[in-house]
């Protein structure tokens, strides 16, 4: 089974659920990666001190703040990045940071569409331009062929909840902004693995599982933990190439209908 094999990794929303276990079980590999760069958009309050704590036990990881549904925040962490890797690449950006309301059809409002949507699609967005060069570089510089999670790879993590055939959880929520939102990411997704083909940057949308971290349990409880649903994730991005380019796969590697 080939291994997940990366320099550097960079996180976004690492500093609580599914971003902070990723950090957590990189930064636990045999092979970890030399630079983990966690980034969330508060590291100095208290909703950043378990990722803080588990920075201070292992050294590649290095915190950056970085709100991607900000601009000029999303410039400024490249540049602190770029500057960090002193001429060296990044392998593997997962734009996981997202956010959910609990809007229906008859409570949906314009602000809350637009919110959703800056944070789960503009995000990725903005993130992906601004570490371009970087995952270029990765890409340029391997001597590996074909495309891979280890050579230059941008995940997205989106949810199945944006599936138009399957609508994850309907009965249990219509978090109708989040669904849409999830909807145009995976399209901002299929984009760029038809624009970054000619780079050689593998670009997937993810979903992760029902996991049971904030925003997993707000309906009812997950059935899965955060730590088994990462352990599965890892291992699938350990094992796409150019085939999985621009597709929609679960934690699992099972390919999901738009
Ligand atoms: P959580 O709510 O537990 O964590 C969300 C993370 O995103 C937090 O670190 C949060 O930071 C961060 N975040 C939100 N907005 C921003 C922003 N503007 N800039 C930077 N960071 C931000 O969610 P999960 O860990 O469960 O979800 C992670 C991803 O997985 C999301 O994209 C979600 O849609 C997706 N997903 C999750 C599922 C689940 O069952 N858990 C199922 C399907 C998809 P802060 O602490 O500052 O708010």
């Amino acid at each position: 089974m080939p291994e997940l094999n990366v320099h550097s990794v960079l996180v976004t929303g690492s500093n609580r659920g599914i971003g902070l276990e990723l950090v957590r079980q990189l930064a636990g590999k045999t092979n970890c990666p030399e630079w983990i760069f966690a980034t969330c958009r508060d590291p100095e309050g208290p909703g950043a001190q378990a990722l803080k704590n588990l920075a201070a036990e292992h050294q590649g990881i290095e915190i950056i703040p970085l709100d991607t549904s900000e601009a000029f925040s999303v410039k400024t962490a490249a540049a602190i990045v770029t500057e960090r890797l002193k001429g060296a690449s990044l392998n593997l950006l997962i734009n996981n940071a997202g956010i959910v309301n609990q809007s229906t059809l008859e409570t949906a409002t314009p602000e809350d569409m637009l919110k959703v949507y800056n944070t789960n699609v503009n995000g990725p967005m903005m993130v992906t331009q601004e570490f371009l060069p970087l995952l270029k570089k990765a890409a340029q510089e391997s001597p590996q062929k074909g495309m891979s999670c280890s050579k230059a790879a941008i995940v997205n993590v989106t949810s199945e909840c944006g599936s138009i055939t399957n609508l994850l959880g309907w009965e249990l929520a219509h978090i109708l902004s989040y669904r849409c939102s999830k909807a145009a990411l995976n399209m901002l997704t299929k984009c760029q693995s038809l624009g970054y083909a000619k780079d050689e940057i593998l670009c997937i949308m993810l979903h992760p599982g029902w996991l049971q971290t904030d925003m997993g349990n707000q309906a009812m409880l997950a059935p899965m933990t955060v730590d088994e649903g990462v352990r599965k994730i890892l291992d699938t991005l350990a094992n796409l190439s150019e085939k999985d380019t621009g597709t929609f796969v679960d934690l699992d590697g099972k390919t999901l209908p738009w």
